[in-house]
């Protein structure tokens, strides 16, 4: 276990920001959870648990202790002709797990390629992508009550699983220590081309696509949209795209009748935010250090790799106020405003 004072948390968020915490404490063995029992003071409030740092952002200094998650370790529990079931350590990088998989030939998160973060994240806000969501593969999620020090798991059901939403993420917010995650990957899988360019992309080989080709066209397809935080800061996409009913849709309809939405069920419709952003003319917009990334409206940047916390707050509080007042829809970050 690492702890360390006054510490620069400029490496560990994908928005660059240069903040500061009062206290770094990073668990890296599995023993080190031992420290919820030993010094509970750790956990006394203001304190933040941080794993790769890609959906955080830090609005100033922090006050407080950061508790960082990197045990590692991946045991497989059951193999079988059909499927493996494996446990992962929740500082596991995820995308190391996306490549374990599709050497193994396991299916399931193949279309999850190239999302930067840790395999304990990955619960938190059900991570999706091209498709897919990782809640189809999670068979458990493992943790220690902060409260407590007491080891506890939920199973999928009781993850209460949806749009970038978990249990997580509402009544446990910061009251959980997701320590492991089991997965349960298929053996013989089918692959899910459904979504976006990847069926073009795959279109353009002369055979039957491999998970191999799959994972590399959806790698291709970021790549050639989304900026890598390592040269731009960004968190990927800022705000969630905004559920909305029916008797909604059909107003905002009347007024722009190209507006992008895709329906969840028969009530209910998702509104595609980057368009709403967009067509409000944001794209490529910069107020000071800040600015709305210009091939991909729903992504917000470090520009100058100066920008302050509150500068990108600034920055996505006056996008929240100008989609009110143009759509009367409210979006909500989806990244972690710490
Ligand atoms: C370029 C880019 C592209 C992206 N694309 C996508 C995408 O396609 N789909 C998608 O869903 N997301 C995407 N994201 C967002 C991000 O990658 C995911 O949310 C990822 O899961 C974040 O992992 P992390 O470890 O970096 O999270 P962090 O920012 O460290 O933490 C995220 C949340 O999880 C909590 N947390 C972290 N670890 C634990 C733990 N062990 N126990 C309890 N709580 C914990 C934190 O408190 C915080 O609330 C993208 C981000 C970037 C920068």
């Amino acid at each position: 276990m690492r702890i360390e004072r006054d510490f620069p948390l400029q490496p560990y968020n994908s928005f660059g920001i240069n903040a500061k915490c009062s206290v770094f404490v990073e668990i890296e063995d599995i023993l080190d959870y031992r420290l919820l029992i030993d010094k509970p003071k750790i956990f006394t409030p203001p304190y933040y648990i941080l794993g790769g740092g890609n959906n955080s952002l830090f609005k100033s200094d922090f006050e407080g202790n950061i508790i960082k998650i990197s045990n590692k370790g991946l045991k497989v529990l059951e193999d079988s002709p059909e499927f493996r079931i494996i446990e992962v350590g929740a500082g596991e990088d995820w995308n190391d797990l996306v490549n374990y998989c599709i050497q193994n030939h396991l299916y399931g998160i193949e279309n999850l390629i190239d999302i930067p973060g840790n395999v304990g994240s990955a619960p938190i806000q059900n991570i999706g992508a091209y498709g897919a969501e990782v809640s189809t593969v999670i068979e458990k999620v493992h943790f220690f009550e902060v409260k407590t020090g007491k080891k506890g798991s939920f199973t999928n059901a009781e993850c209460q699983f949806s749009y970038r939403n978990s249990i997580f993420k509402n009544d446990y917010r910061q009251q959980l220590i997701i320590s492991s995650v089991i997965f349960r990957l298929a053996k013989n899988g089918q692959l899910n081309t459904s979504y976006g360019d990847i069926n073009q992309t795959l279109n353009k080989l002369d055979r039957t696509p491999t998970l191999k080709d799959l994972a590399h066209a959806v790698s291709q397809i970021r790549a050639s949209k989304l900026p890598d935080p390592k040269k731009i800061g960004n968190a990927g996409s800022f705000f969630k795209n905004p559920i909305v009913n029916q008797e909604k849709l059909n107003d905002l309809l009347k007024e722009h009748p190209n507006i992008i939405y895709y329906p969840i069920n028969n009530k209910e419709f998702k509104l595609a935010a980057g368009w709403l952003i967009d067509q409000a003319g944001w794209k490529g917009k910069q107020i000071e250090n800040a600015a709305v990334h210009s091939k991909q409206a729903l992504v917000l940047i470090n520009a100058t790799g100066e920008a302050s916390g509150e500068e990108i707050m600034q920055l996505a509080n006056s996008i929240i106020e100008d989609i009110k007042r143009k759509y009367d829809v409210v979006l909500e970050p989806e990244v972690n405003i710490v």
